[in-house]
């Protein structure tokens, strides 16, 4: 048995080293490592049993072609040669007929590495003049804002929140997503820190917190507007900080000035003095500290409400001491760009927000989307509008390729199926986003029958469509070269990646936010009202956009993480039915009993699975998981059937809270 080390690269926040025993070439157990500072010594229950993923029933082996109906998962098997000769020839008769963009590449978080998305692929469909995707579902508007507001500034480290006297949790769950936030908090409250968890949900943090603000779904602006009014209003602004580090106060502070407390807390559906006592709680402790998630983002005011929670601490002037300031996406700190490593041409051909795909299937004209090329990402799963998604894959005429690990339920749709390489199987760079370690992956088992890695199908199939050139990366590891060649820290990182298999930026894992880490802006403050956010926001920035709910559907559903996948990850692990929460005031109103099979709908959808009451919501919100397959509900519908395919404010990113619905006894 041999013990070999690799980090995790899925979408989560930690970025885990691990430690994989092998025996013969196969995975026996998982474990983790200590290269990772955050994150020695333990790892989720969900990687623990990745052997599942790997080696289970529902592994993809060998190529495939269809041969049942669309989505009835009927396939022969097919050569490697047969099935890249057939999608070569389908890629170049789309190309020299109707044109490049008729060809969508969708691609999103599957593999999450920087050398399994944005590199060959990237070469393939930027020649073909392929319709370019803009990945929207998750951390689009968050991330303007963050880049916005601060230049995409390192946050505060997770190990710093122990020298916080406050810490306020906003938009995120950690013990589903990011569990290694969670002992670090249990210290913080030890060492004396407050807690304040603002959710609509009693997400298992906010038993523990001082404080747990339940607030309404999409209004998370509107309170961070009026804790901003109310420090202006009450003398506890930091006005030396605003006039010397940031631009766009005055702005702000005019725009705030509508929210009174009283008009908020009614609108956000809290008690008045709950957020007296926040405000107070934040603004007078010092050290305080914002973690920032992505629940905050999912509806149509999430743009500005990223930016208004990341502007408190700006408004307060919490920067500048150890534990003060706040944490976002840590990402992008390390700069860097895999598309233009790798030499992709610029992205100049039609441009399709992925929240809209379902629309693009079926709607888009000169040229209609002929080939749609699926890799690291079950569509069917993860967008909104679900029902016009299926409708697009049930296209005669449209031809789909799904180059996947597993059989999905957007697999069933293919006509040409590839199996892909797990994480540990191939090579991949993976960069966590919620610490700072960036880390090599390493193949570390023999690979499943015949798959291929993202970068040896996407280099053939230049070739085989004839869009190679000499000058391009043969495999992952020139890529990789080229990648940490373009970043500042170039010569550190390949030799701190090369001894230790994972590298820390040049100020430390644990920078103190305008004190050894500044803005990204070209004058280092922080705007508060960036020009082109507040331009290309419908009614500018900061500015609230009404609940979309009605009598017929009064209902806020919410779709949050769940612990046993990772967005939709290995959802064909978890196959048991999973029900609908809903408050039991709202259960007893319908006459619902816990357990019963309900009928969950709005104007775009239904879905059927049972209820199950909960005090941990607040009345009139109900919540069913996030990133479910067919199998977890009854009629093969899930949360992303009832999501309505607008975009936020600022970003363009997805709005599932905005689904509005009723429930009735099916
Ligand atoms: S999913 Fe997150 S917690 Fe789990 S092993 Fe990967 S990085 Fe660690």
């Amino acid at each position: 048995m041999e013990v070999r080390t690799t980090a995790c690269p899925l979408d989560c926040p930690d970025g885990c080293t691990l430690e994989v025993k092998v025996e013969g070439g196969k995975l026996v157990s998982i474990d983790g490592g200590n290269a990772n500072p955050l994150t020695a010594g333990f790892i989720c229950s969900k990687v623990r049993d990745f052997g599942g993923h790997v080696y289970g029933r529902a592994r993809l082996s060998h190529p495939a072609v269809r041969t049942g109906p669309k989505g009835s998962g009927e396939f022969r098997r097919a050569s490697w040669d047969e099935a890249l000769d057939l999608v070569a020839k389908e890629l170049t008769r789309v190309r020299d007929g109707s044109g490049g963009e008729g060809i969508l590449p969708l691609s999103y978080g599957g593999s999450n590495g920087k050398l399994t998305q944005d590199g060959h692929d990237a070469l393939l469909f930027g020649r073909l003049g392929a319709t370019v995707l803009e990945r929207t579902v998750c951390a689009v508007a968050t991330g303007a804002a963050a880049e916005g507001l601060y230049g995409k500034m390192a946050g505060v480290a997770f190990d710093d929140y122990e020298h916080a006297k406050c810490v306020v949790l906003w938009g995120a769950n950690p013990s589903s997503t990011g569990i290694h936030f969670v002992p670090l908090m249990k210290r913080a409250q030890a060492a004396g820190a407050k807690l304040v968890v603002v959710d609509p949900r009693r997400i298992p943090l906010a038993k523990k917190a001082d404080l747990h603000v339940p607030i309404r779904p999409g209004t998370d602006l509107v309170l961070a507007l009026a804790l901003m009014r109310y420090a202006f209003e009450n003398d506890l602004a930091d006005r030396d900080f605003l006039r010397e580090h940031t631009t766009g106060w005055e702005t702000l502070e005019a725009r705030a000035a509508e929210w009174t407390v009283e008009r908020a807390a009614e609108l956000c559906g809290l008690e008045p003095s709950m957020i007296e006592t926040f405000a107070r709680l934040y603004a007078e402790s010092s050290p305080s500290v914002v973690r920032c998630g992505w629940g905050l983002e999912r509806n149509r005011n999430g743009g500005s409400a990223a930016a208004a929670v990341l502007g408190l601490p700006a408004v307060l002037g919490h920067f500048g001491v150890r534990g003060g300031g706040y944490t976002m996406s840590n990402s992008s700190i390390w700069g860097l760009d895999s598309a233009a490593a790798i030499g992709a041409p610029p992205e100049t051909t039609r441009r399709l927000n992925m929240n809209r795909t379902g629309r693009a299937l079926l709607e888009y004209r000169d040229p209609p989307i002929e080939l749609a090329f699926v890799y690291n990402h079950n569509p069917l799963a993860t967008l909104p509008n679900q029902e016009l998604v299926r409708k697009g894959l049930e296209r005669e005429d449209l031809f789909t390729v799904v180059f996947e690990q597993v059989m999905t339920d957007t697999a069933r749709y293919a006509d040409v199926l590839l199996p892909a390489t797990t994480f540990l199987e191939h090579e991949d760079l993976g960069t966590a986003y919620g610490g700072y370690a960036l880390q090599d992956v390493h193949p570390v088992i023999d690979r499943v029958g015949e798959a291929r890695s993202n970068a040896e199908v996407f280099a053939e199939l230049c070739e085989r469509v004839g869009v190679a050139r000499p000058e391009d990366a043969r495999n992952e590891r020139e890529h990789r070269e080229r990648l940490l060649a373009g970043t500042p820290w170039s010569d550190g990182l390949r030799s701190a990646l090369d001894e230790g298999g994972a590298a820390e930026p040049p100020y430390g894992n644990r920078p103190v936010q305008f004190a050894d880490v500044f803005p990204n802006t070209p004058d280092s403050k922080v705007h508060l009202v960036p020009e082109d956010l507040d331009e290309a926001s419908a009614k500018g920035m900061y500015v609230y956009l009404e609940d979309p709910g009605s009598e017929t559907f009064p209902l806020a559903l919410l779709s949050p993480s769940n612990s046993r996948t990772i967005s939709s990850t290995l959802g064909q692990l978890h196959d048991h039915e999973e029900p609908l929460f809903m408050h039991p005031a709202d259960a007893a109103q319908r006459g619902l009993t816990d357990g019963e099979l309900v009928r969950v709908w709005n104007t775009l959808g239904e879905v059927l699975c049972p209820v199950s009451a909960t005090e941990e919501l607040r009345p009139g919100v109900v919540a069913l998981a996030k990133g479910l397959w067919s199998h977890n509900t009854r009629n093969g519908r899930t949360a992303n059937a009832l999501a309505p395919d607008t975009v936020s404010d600022v970003g363009g990113s997805a709005c599932f809270n905005d689904a509005r619905v009723q429930v009735a006894r099916a």
